[in-house]
């Protein structure tokens, strides 16, 4: 099932990697199975999370065959929740960050159905995206925005200065916790950025990670949780360095870094003021059983709220009627921790690719029908990356005195506060 195990950090190449957190049996999100007997017997990995005593970079070193996770990759960034927008304010961003100088080639790697590219003006910029999952590469060169299949690395660089020359923004948003060679990616980067150029990243925040216990990051599509001081001594490997980085709000929070050619620019005051938290940060990595600790007391949180909300309604505990919602790819982490799920009625998921399927290691059926949310005593929000909006939407629409609306990982519930 699982393929290659690198003994090495990712990042700085020390074999000195402590445990940080383990699950074992965590089912791959995306395999939706036809029938209960398929979806039981679809394949499932186990999830070890390692932190390197020197760069104190947090890591997957096993890594689930490419394959198995790209060609039935679900995920498009134009159907997500706010994402669009949150594109929209990237672009600006990176716009300040170049004081307004128009990229005449921009790269983005990771490009899924070409969203972001798509926000460019075709007749100023040349645009090219690089995505491993070719269903959605093709779905982006229909519309429009040439894409090229497979997974970025050194191999492509050539190919990207055949096409659009070497790029003076080359963007990835969301894959970089997701490759196994980051070496071989960055060295990629390297070889294709202009003289001037900006790699412009973003990626899930590791100190969100862990303050806000979100256990279902760790599962087998990310295999590396970022943060700043470890990337800037990596980048610093290719000649490059991180040159202002910010901390962005979505998905439970993340970290937009803006990256040039070493020297170029002095690091502005917002990120030398991330890097100061992040050495005080750095030592709790150690720590051991930390991380596994808060998710024993989430759990247990969660337990008692299922326990208090069955009294509330006069109901025992295994009469609840349960209803996931969003059939995310790491459901299947929150399934595995919290195993009353298991007998969960459904799954509600408005993607009408998935409607009727089962999901992965379960008996559970997805539904796109509303009446399910309407009689369910509990609805557990699976979507746990998009929390708040998809929180703040249920409690909206079916929140009451008799149902209980929680999300896991963070915490959240509509009658306690966070
Ligand atoms: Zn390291």
């Amino acid at each position: 099932m699982q393929m290659g195990n690198q003994k090495r950090c990712r990042l700085c190449r020390s074999s000195a990697l402590r445990t940080f957190y383990n699950i074992s049996d965590v089912y791959l999100g995306d395999h939706f199975a036809a029938s209960p007997s398929e979806s039981l017997n679809s394949p499932c990995a186990d999830v070890s999370v390692f932190v390197c005593e020197r760069c104190f970079h947090v890591q997957q070193p096993d890594v689930v065959k490419p394959d198995l996770v790209w060609k039935k990759y679900t995920y498009r960034s134009g159907m997500a929740l706010g994402m669009k927008a949150h594109l929209q304010d990237l672009k600006q961003s990176i716009s300040k960050f170049m004081q307004g100088v128009v990229p005449s080639a921009v790269l983005d790697i990771g490009s899924n159905d070409g969203t972001f590219l798509s926000l460019f003006d075709a007749q100023r910029s040349r645009v090219l995206g690089v995505d491993p999952a070719p269903q959605i590469g093709m779905q982006a060169n229909e519309r429009g925005i040439p894409t090229i299949s497979g997974l970025w690395g050194k191999a492509q660089a050539s190919a990207v200065i055949n096409l659009i020359g070497k790029p003076d923004l080359i963007t990835a948003f969301n894959v970089f916790g997701h490759m196994e060679d980051l070496e071989d990616f960055i060295a990629g980067v390297s070889m294709c950025l202009g003289p001037e150029g900006v790699f412009v990243f973003e990626c899930q925040y590791l100190l969100d990670v862990i303050d806000k216990t979100l256990a279902p990051t760790f599962f087998h599509e990310h295999v590396s949780h970022h943060h700043l001081l470890a990337l800037d001594n990596f980048f610093s490997r290719f000649g490059l360095e991180l040159a202002d980085a910010f901390h962005a709000d979505i998905q439970n929070g993340a970290v937009v870094g803006f990256v040039r050619w070493r020297a170029s620019l002095p690091k502005t005051s917002r990120l030398t003021r991330l890097i100061e938290i992040e050495r005080v940060f750095q030592e709790t990595l150690l720590e051991e059983g930390l991380f596994e600790r808060n998710v024993a007391r989430t759990i247990e949180k969660i337990e008692r709220s299922l326990e208090a909300h069955a009294r509330a309604i006069g109901k025992t505990r295994s009469d609840l009627v349960i209803v996931g919602f969003g059939a995310s790819r790491s459901a299947s982490v929150i399934m595995r921790l919290i195993p009353i799920l298991g007998k969960a009625y459904c799954i509600f998921d408005e993607n009408q690719r998935i409607n009727g399927f089962f999901y992965p290691g379960s008996r559970l059926r997805i539904t796109d029908d509303l009446k399910v949310l309407d009689s369910a005593d509990i609805i557990i929000n699976l979507a746990w990356s998009h929390a708040e909006p998809i929180v703040e939407r249920l409690i909206e629409q079916f929140g009451g005195e008799r149902k209980l609306i929680l999300n896991p990982f963070p915490y959240i519930d509509n009658f306690c506060e966070v």
